[in-house]
């Protein structure tokens, strides 16, 4: 990769921050975030202001444990790694603190399918990891369990993190999660929120297969994810 496109790279992960912070989905130096390049990554210093952040804070790691650079990775760096090695797809990471799902991981409960885009988090829940000390090989162990055939997990006590195929569109999935806690959390205010059962998120999941796709995207075989209109000439 040339030096201009590995630094435009490293920019994209500052952006990333600086808009989950004034999207109001993270707040600080918490949080951090990640992007696969080939077989390394990179990945935002630890405890360094985002308004501050520049390119060469952005931290190169091997996924074996090793970095790069004169400055320490994020003190989650293994649950990047660990996402990065575990899941082929996964193209960014994205970790926040955001209000409501941070509140609601105080629970530590999963968030049941009380809405159809619950299955945006891969599955018909988005579980919450057992808890333990923020920054430890443990916590990454708790967080595989959580996520696994899923995209996302809140973490007990601490926030939420999830992963997808751009930076871009991870960071749509955190709005997104963080969104869908809070009207879990204004729901349970209001009563007992009825919680979509197994079909109906089995007929969901699919549809999300084709959801966003236009049809010269789409394989003759896949289910549409709505009924589509007549098309005509
Ligand atoms: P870092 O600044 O080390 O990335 O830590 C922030 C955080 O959210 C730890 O869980
Ligand atoms: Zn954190």
């Amino acid at each position: 990769m040339s030096d201009s496109s590995f630094t435009e790279l490293k920019q994209g992960v500052i952006d990333t921050c600086l808009k989950m912070n004034a999207v109001g989905i993270n707040q600080g130096t918490s949080g951090n975030v990640s992007v696969r390049s080939a077989d390394r990554f990179l990945i935002t210093a630890s405890g360094v202001s985002y308004e501050k952040m520049k390119p060469e804070h952005i931290v190169e790691m091997d996924g074996k444990g090793g970095y790069f650079g004169d400055f320490l990775p994020s003190s989650e760096w293994r649950m990047h790694q660990d996402i990065f090695n575990a899941y082929p797809q996964a193209c960014a990471v994205v970790h926040t603190h955001s209000t409501f799902a941070t509140a609601l991981s105080c629970l530590r409960k999963e968030i049941p399918a009380f809405h159809y885009m619950i299955g945006a988090t891969g599955g018909s829940s988005l579980r919450c990891a057992n808890y333990t000390t923020f920054g430890t090989r443990q916590l990454s162990i708790n967080m595989l369990e959580a996520m696994k055939d899923r995209n996302a997990c809140l973490l007990s006590n601490h926030g939420m993190i999830c992963f997808g195929p751009s930076l871009e569109s991870t960071l749509a999935l955190a709005v997104e999660i963080e969104s869908l806690c809070k009207q879990y959390f204004i729901a349970c205010q209001a009563g007992d929120p009825v919680i979509l059962d197994d079909g109906e998120m089995i007929r969901i999941l699919e549809r999300f297969k084709s959801y966003g796709k236009q049809p010269d995207e789409l394989s003759p075989s896949s289910t549409p994810a709505v009924e589509a209109p007549e098309k005509r000439d």
